[in-house]
């Protein structure tokens, strides 16, 4: 099911009766989810994420907009009508019933010509139980299970009704982080099992790069970016984006173009052809550094930290607007802990300019 968002946009009456101002969770949301596949709604507490999934199940009407599912134009539908799963992060369970009837709950419910007969429940009930595989759990009580098959027995209630659409809010919130970690390939393994088109709301990155087909980064109501995964860590449309994917975090300094020169302080550090002059922010990647005696780019060196596989050396420089430069440098690389200073090239494709008042990509030729 292709589901196709046009404008949509929610304004909320101010929660504040002294006050007038409006709050716009969803600010004019414009993108087609393509059909059988996982998207990843993406951004930080309180950017709107929920709110356009309530949308689209039709918990919430949006103030204006449409949404589209296929042919049918469906913004007015209401959500029972809608053939959407939803689960959320509090999985909520029935206490009292089995896994078994938890899940045949809301077969039960059905009217008319969409009712099922004893033996067809029970047989989608064991369907989607081994799908999710939790059919071994069925004559257990919700609390006999841990949070990971929990929420798995709300996933498979979720599925049971044969949704053209699944909606995930924050379901591996409540999760410890081992569980989170398996569970969320168990949502990637259902999904490709199912083929069902799927939104997974969360604020982890990392969660959303590592499942999504896409994602969707928001921020204040705003779409920021739509791509897949690598390509937005790869190329992000502004600060906003680039701050926010990627652990370690991007390292971003003061920077300026003076005849096509990338400089931080006064070292240049790469080129930008065709960029006007003028100040900017420049973010490197920490796997963007190369660690060299010859190379332009001088840190302080605080402290080296060897992670397995991987080497961070973490240092100070004056232009760094985090409190400090991380560079994730490989394990074969020897450097002497003592030394106070380390130098670096910079890998031109990993490091991105951004227009100082406007925070958007500033594009250099190369990465056209
Ligand atoms: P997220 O899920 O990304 O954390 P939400 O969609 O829940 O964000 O909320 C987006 C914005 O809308 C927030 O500023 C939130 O306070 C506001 N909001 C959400 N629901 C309501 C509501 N029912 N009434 C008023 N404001 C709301
Ligand atoms: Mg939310």
């Amino acid at each position: 099911m292709i589901v196709e968002l046009q404008n949509l946009t929610k304004i909320f009456p101010s929660r504040n009766k002294n006050s007038d101002d409006e709050v716009v969770a969803v600010n004019d949301f414009t993108f087609t989810i393509p059909d059988g596949k996982l998207v990843g709604l993406l951004g930080p507490s309180g950017c709107g994420k929920s709110t356009t999934l309530y949308m689209i199940c039709g918990l919430q009407k949006p103030t204006s907009g449409k949404i589209f599912f296929g042919e049918d134009d469906v913004t007015q539908l209401p959500a029972e009508n809608r053939g959407v799963g939803l689960v959320f992060q509090n999985y909520a369970l029935y206490p009292h019933m089995t896994v078994k009837q938890n899940i045949l709950f809301p077969l039960q419910n059905l009217r008319g010509e969409d009712r099922l007969s004893k033996e067809e429940m029970l047989n989608r009930a064991y369907e989607v139980a081994k799908i999710v595989q939790i059919d071994e759990l069925m004559e257990r009580k919700p609390s006999e299970l841990s949070g990971g098959q929990q929420q798995r027995v709300a996933i498979a209630r979720a599925l049971v009704k044969m949704p053209k659409v699944l909606l995930l809010d924050e379901p591996l919130s409540n999760l410890d982080a081992r569980l989170r970690l398996q569970t969320r390939e168990e949502i990637r393994r259902i999904q490709r099992a199912t083929n069902i088109t799927t939104v997974f709301v969360t604020h982890d990155q990392e969660e959303a790069m590592s499942i999504s087909d896409m994602i969707v980064v928001m921020k204040l109501g705003i779409v920021q970016q739509i791509g897949k995964p690598q390509d937005v860590y790869n190329s992000p449309a502004n600060l906003f984006v680039a701050k926010f994917l990627g652990t370690p975090p991007i390292n971003v300094f003061d920077g300026r173009i003076k005849d096509g020169v990338v400089y931080i302080g006064n070292e240049a550090v790469g080129d930008a052809r065709d960029v006007a002059d003028q100040n900017v922010y420049v973010g490197i990647r920490p796997e963007g550094f190369i660690l060299n005696d010859d190379g332009p780019f001088t840190c302080n060196l605080n402290a080296v930290e060897v992670m397995g596989r991987d080497v961070s050396v973490v240092a100070t420089n004056e232009a760094s607007i985090n409190p400090v430069v991380r560079a994730i440098i490989d394990a074969d690389n020897k450097i002497d802990h003592d030394r106070k200073t380390v130098n670096f090239f910079i890998k031109p494709n990993k490091m991105f300019l951004f227009n100082k008042e406007t925070e958007e990509r500033i594009y250099i030729v190369e990465d056209r």
